[in-house]
């Protein structure tokens, strides 16, 4: 397995910013640096294959799935907020709710609030920079599957980004998400012809992938889930959303109660690759979060580390080229166990 890793994401770290504050900010922004370095180290230690830095596929494929008002606010904001403001941290005060799209306010406080749904992602003086690199990240695990179809058949690749991606959507950041990596690599894989399903089994709803896909039957989105009754994103992930006009059916939650365990877990599993089988995709992209681990401290399922592994065995069973892609997981002392057992069980070691 081939993984690619950009090493300088520790530039950003909104963990940083409350190092002196109470436990309950420290918890919130559990999005913290060390979650890579502590992923590359495992998947480093166990010797899965090569770890390469992501190579430069450009700005193009990110414009193609964000708006360009979005990727400006995330290029410009930290910078606007010491000309434009005090200086404080870029995170939005006021949110657009139900707005109409033409009112697009001028301010950068007005313009956070139109681009972001939450606060937990403060936009720093290096997160334009890792997000880009998170993208090519995902970019080059898509190509390295891609270039693997023609010899060797069932390719595998990881790309292990941070920040993770799933929570934003096209013209939407937040829940520590500024791209989309798992998006930009789907749609980049359809521009070249192929035909992908995304699985997305990080403990919250990937809200910002089934945004951009929902009214779209070229890739299909699958995502198992804590019920947004009673879990962050709340406002997406429910289990009648199936996509919208020429999407319908292309959309399929799992949503499942706080306490789920491991067999209630792999039953969802099951269900949802029974439609990732019958789309018959030439790739699958797997959004992995480690969150619905026992311990988590953003979770509230009850899966165990050998729990991952038989996530893993179940995925491989479909026999499909496969893109990993990394999202949440943040209980610091399981995370690199707990990502490490799926591949072993993704990869039958
Ligand atoms: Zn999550």
């Amino acid at each position: 397995m081939h993984t690619f890793y950009y090493p300088d994401h520790i530039k950003h770290d909104p963990h940083q910013l409350h190092k002196e504050d109470t436990p309950r900010q420290n918890e919130y922004y559990c999005e913290v640096a060390e979650r890579g370095i502590i992923i590359h180290d495992a998947i480093q230690q166990a010797n899965l294959g090569p770890i390469t830095p992501p190579g430069d596929f450009g700005i193009e494929p990110i414009n193609e799935v964000h708006e360009y008002g979005l990727i400006n606010l995330l290029q410009s904001a930290y910078q606007r907020m010491k000309t434009e403001s005090d200086g404080t941290l870029a995170v939005p005060d006021t949110f657009s709710v139900g707005r109409l799209p033409h009112r697009k306010p001028r301010s950068i406080w007005g313009q956070l609030g139109y681009y972001c749904f939450d606060t937990s992602s403060p936009i720093l003086e290096h997160t334009w920079d890792v997000a880009y690199w998170g993208a090519q990240t995902a970019l080059s695990a898509a190509a390295l599957v891609l270039a693997g179809l023609e010899t060797e058949g069932m390719p595998i690749s990881y790309a292990l980004c941070r920040p993770p991606g799933h929570h934003a959507a096209q013209n939407l950041f937040g829940g520590f998400c500024y791209l989309n990596n798992a998006a930009i690599a789907a749609h980049w894989l359809v521009q070249q012809g192929k035909r992908v399903a995304i699985l997305d089994i990080d403990y919250h709803h990937g809200n910002g992938t089934q945004a951009i896909f929902y009214g779209r039957s070229d890739v299909l989105v699958c995502s198992i889930h804590a019920d947004p009754l009673n879990e962050y994103p709340y406002f997406w992930g429910y289990g009648d959303e199936y996509g919208s006009g020429g999407g319908q059916g292309f959309n399929w939650n799992y949503p499942l109660p706080r306490g789920t365990r491991e067999p209630e877990y792999l039953q969802a599993l099951a269900d949802a690759l029974v439609r990732v089988r019958l789309y018959v995709p030439d790739v699958l992209i797997v959004c992995l979060g480690v969150d619905t681990y026992e311990k988590d401290p953003a979770g509230g399922f009850r899966l165990q580390t050998e729990s991952f592994a038989r996530i893993g065995e179940r995925i491989a069973d479909t026999r499909l080229p496969v893109v990993v892609i990394q999202e949440g997981g943040y209980h610091l002392p399981t995370l690199g166990e707990n990502v490490l057992y799926f591949f072993k069980g993704l990869l039958g070691k």
